[in-house]
């Protein structure tokens, strides 16, 4: 896991004070990332699942920024992997 990638996108977004628009993309069974985009300009980042967990506790900290988790529209294309149980 990239910790810095979180710390770039919380760093990007809680300098505008702004929640991130998230999407979920799978490119194949298992094979997931998100993707969080900035409403402001445009930019997005790519997360891994494990990154965007982590952004997702930071922004819950936070409460001001980053990805808002009371508006969270992932949604599970897939039964959980066994190794993720
Ligand atoms: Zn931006």
């Amino acid at each position: 896991m990239d910790a810095r990638q979180v710390e770039r996108v919380l760093a990007h977004l809680c300098s505008k004070g702004l929640f991130g628009d998230v999407r979920q993309w799978c490119e194949s069974r298992y094979d997931c990332v998100y993707v969080v985009t900035c409403p402001d300009c445009g930019c997005c980042f790519v997360l891994s699942e494990a990154e965007f967990q982590e952004l997702v506790e930071r922004s819950t900290a936070l409460q001001v920024c980053g990805v808002p988790p009371d508006r969270l529209e992932v949604r599970e294309p897939y039964p959980l992997p066994p190794f993720a149980r």
